[in-house]
């Protein structure tokens, strides 16, 4: 595997981190090897990697993927990759900004149409990133929402928002349900501010993110089950009858009935819901809102 500290390959080519890409290049030495293992990347295995720097991680995945797509937005180290990885055939990097690149082009996997958008898995494949702090929401729900899931994420992420994806009923947000909602997260391991370079300003935690088979909650519509919860963590130390009335528009009466009526105290807060008790409560609720219109997660 190759052994080039980031802080060298950078030099070399006279570059520096660009702080507003969120550039902390991963400078442990063990790390990308842990993270890869974290991910249980097989020689079968596509991997998708966000991010891709220097090459860091994507040094490591290449040793133990079938094949590795890895993307990156900024056009220098774009340049640096294929110095890099070219003469490495199961390398292929990709410049662009993530957000504007479909998993299923990147994987040049035709989408059928009017197919149920769970179960959508072909092909088989893993995504690995570390990624800037500032984009960890949108990527997430790029590829979650996407027309074909991978079967695990493995995300560097702020050490914070990591406790909060994987936190239990009493402490859910929003975060929390919306990566619960598709998968069964997991901490691997936490991440020092000097494992990487320039230190971040805060410590990091490696999460990994099994995506389920079929949802958790069978909802008719994803965006209108978020719409309820987004709702309902409106106003989170409020009791769930006034915020669900408030950000729903309904009357608080009704919404208490209905909430009693699926066994789910009024008087409770949005933080003390499990994903399960949320799909109940879409179903007690969608009659009541069906016709107004939806907005998706932001
Ligand atoms: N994976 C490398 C490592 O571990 O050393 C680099 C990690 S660094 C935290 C994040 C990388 O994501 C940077 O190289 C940055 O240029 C890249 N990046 C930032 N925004 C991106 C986007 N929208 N799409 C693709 N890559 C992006």
């Amino acid at each position: 595997m190759r052994t080039d500290d980031p802080r060298h390959i950078l030099q070399r080519y006279g570059l520096s981190p660009r702080r507003s890409l969120g550039q902390n290049f991963l400078v442990d030495v063990s790390a990308p090897a842990r993270i890869v293992a974290g991910a249980g990347v097989e020689s079968a295995d596509l991997v998708l990697e966000i991010g891709a720097g220097v090459g860091a991680l994507t040094a490591a995945l290449a040793e133990k993927a079938g094949r590795v797509l890895a993307v990156e937005t900024d056009p220098h180290l774009v340049d640096v990759l294929h110095d890099e990885f070219d003469s490495q055939s199961n390398v292929t990097i990709i410049h662009g900004d993530i957000l504007s690149l479909a998993p299923h082009e990147l994987l040049e996997v035709p989408v059928p149409q009017g197919q149920p958008l769970w179960g959508r898995r072909l092909p088989h494949y893993r995504v690995v990133a570390n990624l800037p702090y500032y984009i960890t929401g949108a990527v997430m729900r790029h590829i979650l929402e996407s027309e074909i899931r991978p079967v695990c994420m493995v995300v560097t992420v702020q050490k914070e928002v990591a406790l909060r994806m994987v936190a239990e009923p009493g402490d859910m947000s929003l975060l929390a349900v919306s990566v619960q909602f598709y998968g069964q997260p997991r901490i691997l391991f936490r991440l020092k501010r000097g494992a990487f370079f320039p230190a971040p300003a805060v410590e990091s935690a490696v999460v990994r993110l099994d995506l389920f088979d079929t949802p958790p909650v069978e909802v008719a519509s994803i965006t209108e089950f978020f719409r309820v919860v987004k709702a309902g963590f409106a106003q989170r130390r409020k009791q769930l009858r006034n915020t669900l009335a408030n950000a729903l528009r309904l009357p608080g009466d009704t919404v208490a009935d209905a909430l009693s009526n699926i066994g789910i105290a009024p008087t409770r807060r949005a933080e003390t819901l499990s994903v399960t008790e949320w799909g109940s409560v879409y179903i007690a609720l969608s009659p009541l809102i069906a016709g107004s219109e939806g907005r998706r997660l932001d």
